[in-house]
């Protein structure tokens, strides 16, 4: 049996800019932060177009913690400049907290480490991310002052913390305060700290932080004729944004509504279910939302998902390129094929990172998508280079290229109907363990080390093999199907955690940059040892473990398409 193209011509035909701009003028309404009436309002409005499609929708609350920016400004050398606060950032006194100011510039790991913050607020060139939150935290620094790239100022949330803090990860959150001001109000404080160094200035910042009820919107698009234990898609996106987000997530949101319409009405040809998630608490809560559903729906999702997509932000005016978009290596094929198809340009294969309300790898789900069109590399960029707009109050139904928003939902609903029809899941998984075999090669570990690769080097090839010769594999019945989808999702399971955590499945990595196969990074940190040193016993200990568990895990791999 072959894909069944009159299903996916029509599907992606069907999709109708008329009806994605009528939900942006609904979105257009609506300030949706995490908890607030207004997120509730709007998500009500998903909910009945989605039931009106004939899905069957669920609304779920739960406790997260979500921390709102409030005012801000910068009072400095007898001036007040313009500012806002964070996310996560503490808020300060009545008073204001005063400091002197030390100008680290970038402020890469080398300028913390070469100087003493403690108990002072430093100046930073660029947006505020949480590795420079951690930075502050680690050097003791009690304020951050932000310079935005440009006149814009970025809402952002500093917390590093993946999803809600537990009793482990809470020391982790941000121990400053921290502001935003513009490249110009940057200029004039940085010239006048040259004039006369370690100035004094204060920062007055409010921000509302805390546990509340946050909700998640679930929608059900049954397969027809499925067999009764097919799989599911995770479409999902966050709902919650900064202002309206008419792009961030508006847009996106509206791409996940089309493509559903489109897709219910040729339903018949589904061979798996098609499940929406609209996440809250990703704007104002790093993910606060999906990391909640990854725990309490663990198990469920471990039986039954097969690939998640996640979207965010189509449609930006200007957003014209796609060969950046993120994907896992196994779906990387996928990605070309239908990022081509509409826009004629070459997919890069570049990996998911740590954002993007990641949270499934630790179960083994496949990944796709996450932000798929951006600005192009001349523009000067900003985090994500979404627009100037990105997370201000810009962000508004003009900044939406209709065409662009008709061409990033095609590549969606492209993507997502293979996923759903295709006989064959189109996982590549023997890519994936192709990219494993090579990121091992780069390992050289020390002579005097007593770890050795060389049976898990074996074990990977085998695999590699094993796995070409499985997907090559021709079926004849949809029990076939089936049974290969199940077996393709297991392995997953086994390679996912590998491809993209550090180790404890069962626990979220912070939002800060991952390697490439982290797993990897004990063996890769060893093989940075020289001679017999102590460091090198100390680093063998964690790498040995690492081994061990690859080795499990590719050996249970084999084992489950040898079956
Ligand atoms: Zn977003």
């Amino acid at each position: 049996m072959k894909v069944n193209t009159k299903f996916l011509n029509n599907l992606v035909s069907e999709i109708s800019t008329d009806q994605m701009m009528e939900h942006l003028q609904e979105f257009s309404r609506w300030k949706k932060l995490a908890g607030t009436t207004e997120e509730a309002q709007s998500l009500n409005y998903i909910r009945g177009v989605l039931n009106s499609y004939g899905l069957k929708t669920t609304l779920l609350y739960h406790d997260a913690f979500i921390s709102l920016p409030e005012a801000a400004h910068l009072d400095f050398n007898g001036k007040r400049f313009k500012a806002i606060t964070h996310s996560m950032a503490l808020p300060t006194s009545e008073a204001g907290l005063t400091r002197k100011i030390i100008d680290l510039g970038s402020a890469s790991q080398e300028t913390f480490d070469a100087t003493d913050v403690r108990d002072q607020i430093v100046l930073i060139d660029g947006m505020a991310t949480p590795e420079m939150a951690k930075r502050c935290r680690h050097a003791g620094a009690v304020g951050q002052i932000h310079i935005s790239p440009h006149e814009y100022l970025h809402e952002m949330c500093l917390s590093p913390v993946w999803g809600n803090p537990d009793s482990e990860t809470v020391k982790n959150l941000p121990t400053s305060s921290a502001v935003t001001i513009s490249d110009e109000d940057g200029k004039i404080i940085r010239e006048q700290l040259t004039i006369t160094p370690a100035l004094p200035a204060t920062i007055h910042a409010k921000v509302d932080t805390g546990w509340r009820k946050t909700p998640i919107l679930i929608a059900d698009l049954e397969a027809k004729n499925a067999l009764k234990d097919a799989p599911y898609i995770l479409f999902s996106g966050h709902h919650d944004t900064w202002y309206e987000g008419v792009m961030d997530n508006g847009s996106a949101n509206a791409t996940m509504m089309e493509v559903t319409r489109c897709m219910a009405k040729n339903r018949n040809a589904m061979k798996r279910h098609l499940r929406l998630c609209f996440w809250s608490g990703h704007s104002q809560g790093r993910y606060s939302g999906s990391t909640w559903f990854a725990d309490q729906y663990w198990h469920e999702l471990e039986r039954n998902c097969a690939v998640h997509v996640n979207v965010d932000s189509t449609g930006g005016e200007g957003n014209t390129l796609l060969s950046t978009a993120p994907a896992a290596t196994e779906l990387s094929e996928l990605a070309q094929d239908v990022i081509k198809r509409h826009s004629g340009q070459e997919h890069d294969g570049i990996r998911m990172a740590r954002n993007s309300d990641q949270s499934f790898w630790g179960i083994g789900i496949p990944s796709l998508f996450g932000i798929l069109s951006c600005q192009p590399a001349e523009t000067v960029g900003v985090r994500n280079a979404l627009g100037w707009w990105w997370h201000t109050p810009y962000d508004k139904i003009e900044r939406i290229n209709p065409a662009l928003l008709l061409r990033d939902t095609q590549i969606y609903a492209n993507a997502l109907g293979y996923l759903v029809s295709d006989p064959y899941l189109p996982l590549n998984i023997a890519a994936q363990v192709a990219d494993l075999l090579s990121n091992l090669a780069e390992i050289q570990l020390p002579s005097e080390c007593s770890l050795s690769l060389t049976a898990l080097h074996a074990e990977v090839e085998e695999l590699h093999k094993e796995m070409i010769v499985f997907q090559e594999k021709r079926l004849d019945s949809p029990e076939a199907y089936l049974k290969r989808d199940r077996t393709l999702m297991l392995v997953s399971r086994q390679l996912v955690p590998l491809d993209y955590t550090y180790g404890d499945q069962h626990r979220h990595d912070p939002a800060l940059p991952l390697p490439k196969w982290p797993s990897l990074e004990t063996l890769r940190n060893l093989a940075d040892e020289t001679g017999g040193s102590d460091a090198l016993r100390l680093r063998q200990g964690l790498a040995i473990r690492s081994s061990n568990r690859l080795l499990s895990n590719v050996r249970n791999a084999r084992a489950l398409i040898t079956r």
